[in-house]
C-alpha cells in the first residue's frame, strides 16, 4: 500500500563552503500532485531537488520516500538509483549511440526479459505520441520529440516521485505548453508524485496542485496557486506573481492615508509605517466620474486623480501609468487593450479595497 506522502524533506539543511543554500526546509508531496518549487533563481531550488534525488547529501534533516527513511544525518544514505525517483532536468540529453527504444528501455529495470521489455517500451511509445520512432536516433527527432523520448526514458521505471528541474524551459512556447500538459497529465494519471522546479510563476501557476514559494533557501509560503496569489504572506510574495502598486503610509488613529481615502488599519500599532499593495487589474479606471468629481462608495473608496504619464498597448491589455495628483505617486493600471489614453489625460482611478494587502513595511518572515 502507498504511503500518504510519496517524498517527504523534513528540516533540510545544507551549505556550501560554510555558506547556507538550504535552510530548515520541510516539504510533503503526495501520490498523483504536482508540487511547484517556485523562487528566483540562486534561492536553493535544484539543491533541495538534487537532496530529494539522492545526488547531493543534506548536512542536517531527513528524507523519506513512500513513508521509508533513506537519508538523515545518522543513517545510510540510499543512493539515487535505489530510491524509485525519476529525474528530468533541461539538458538531460538522450544517448546519441542508442535508439528511442535503446534510450527508452535504459531506463527500465534490468530484471525484465527482452519481450517484456520491448512490449512496455512499445505500450511507453504509444503514451508519448510516438508510435513507430522506435528505430530511430535523437539525431533524427525534433527538440520536443527528444524532451518527450526523455520523458518516457524516465517514467519507465514507474518511479514513485518524479524530480524535473526547469525541463521544460529549452523549449519554444507553444511546443512547451504542449508537452509540460501531455507530460504532467501521464504522470498524475499513473499516481507518480512531481517535484516541479522552475522560476516562471505563470508555469507554477498553471500547473501546480501545490506551489511552494522559496527565497534564500527557505520556503516562505505554500500552498494552492488560487490562495498563494491571492492572499501572499508580503509584499515580496505579492510582486513575485505579478507587478504590483505599492502606497506607503503611517498609521494615525488606526488608520492610513492614501490617495483613495483612510484605510482603516487595525492590528498595526500607532506610527507603525505600512505598506498597501494592489496589483494593477484591480485599480480601475473610473470612466463614469470624469468630469463629475469625487463620490465615495464603500467598495472602493474616494476615486484619485492623476495624469497619463505612460501609456502601452500589449494586445490583450493596455497598461497605463498614471501621476496622482494628491502626492505625485505613480501607479499603474491594466485594462482590455481596446482603450489607449494619449499621454497627459486626466483619468480617476478608483481602488478595489478588497483586493488589497497591507503589510508592515519591510516585512521579513
Ligand atoms: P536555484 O536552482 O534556485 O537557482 P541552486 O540550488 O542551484 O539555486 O543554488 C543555490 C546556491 O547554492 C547558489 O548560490 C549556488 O551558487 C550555490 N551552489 C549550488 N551548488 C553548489 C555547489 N556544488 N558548490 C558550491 N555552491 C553551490
Ligand atoms: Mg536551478
Amino acid at each position: 500500500m502507498r504511503h500518504e506522502y510519496s517524498l517527504q524533506l523534513w528540516d533540510i539543511t545544507k551549505s556550501f563552503d560554510s555558506v547556507s543554500v538550504v535552510r530548515d526546509l520541510n516539504l510533503s508531496l503526495m501520490p498523483g500532485k504536482i508540487t511547484c518549487l517556485l523562487g528566483p533563481s540562486g534561492c536553493g531550488k535544484s539543491t533541495t531537488l538534487r537532496i530529494a534525488a539522492g545526488l547531493e547529501k543534506q548536512d542536517k534533516g531527513k528524507v523519506f520516500i513512500d513513508g521509508k527513511l533513506i537519508s538523515s544525518a545518522t543513517s545510510a544514505h540510499m543512493p539515487p538509483e535505489n530510491r524509485s525517483v525519476g529525474f528530468m532536468f533541461q539538458d538531460f540529453a538522450l544517448f546519441p549511440h542508442l535508439t528511442v527504444k535503446g534510450n527508452i528501455e535504459f531506463g527500465l529495470t534490468s530484471k525484465q526479459s527482452l519481450v517484456a521489455k520491448t512490449q512496455a517500451s512499445k505500450a511507453l511509445l504509444r503514451k508519448i505520441n510516438l508510435e513507430g520512432y522506435q528505430d530511430k536516433y535523437p539525431h533524427m527527432l525534433s527538440g520536443g520529440e527528444q524532451q518527450r523520448v526523455a520523458l518516457a526514458r524516465a517514467i519507465a521505471a514507474a518511479p514513485k516521485v518524479m524530480l524535473m528541474d526547469e525541463p521544460f524551459s529549452g523549449l519554444d512556447k507553444r511546443l512547451r505548453d504542449e508537452i509540460r500538459e501531455q507530460s504532467l497529465q501521464l504522470m498524475k494519471e499513473e499516481g507518480t508524485a512531481v517535484l516541479l522546479v522552475t522560476h516562471e510563476p505563470e508555469e507554477a501557476m498553471r500547473m501546480a496542485d501545490n506551489i511552494a514559494l522559496m527565497r534564500k533557501g527557505r520556503i516562505v509560503q505554500q500552498g494552492a496557486p488560487y490562495n498563494i496569489y491571492n492572499k501572499p504572506i508580503d509584499s515580496k510574495s505579492a510582486a513575485f506573481f505579478s507587478d504590483i502598486n505599492m502606497l506607503t503610509s503611517r498609521v494615525k488613529n488606526g488608520r492610513t492615508e492614501t490617495p483613495f481615502g483612510p484605510f482603516i488599519t487595525p492590528g498595526f500599532s500607532e506610527g507603525s509605517e505600512v505598506e498597501i499593495i494592489i496589483r494593477p487589474q484591480h485599480l480601475k479606471i473610473d470612466f463614469d466620474r470624469n468630469g463629475k468629481g469625487p463620490n465615495p462608495t464603500v467598495q472602493d473608496g474616494v476615486p484619485a486623480r492623476g495624469v497619463v504619464c505612460s501609456s502601452r498597448f500589449l494586445g490583450k491589455e493596455s497598461i497605463i501609468e498614471l501621476r496622482m495628483e494628491t502626492d505625485g505617486s505613480r501607479l499603474r493600471t491594466s485594462i482590455p487593450g481596446v482603450f489607449l489614453p494619449e499621454l497627459g489625460t486626466p483619468l480617476w482611478l478608483s481602488m478595489r479595497r478588497d483586493r488589497c494587502f497591507v503589510f508592515l513595511k519591510n516585512h521579513e518572515p
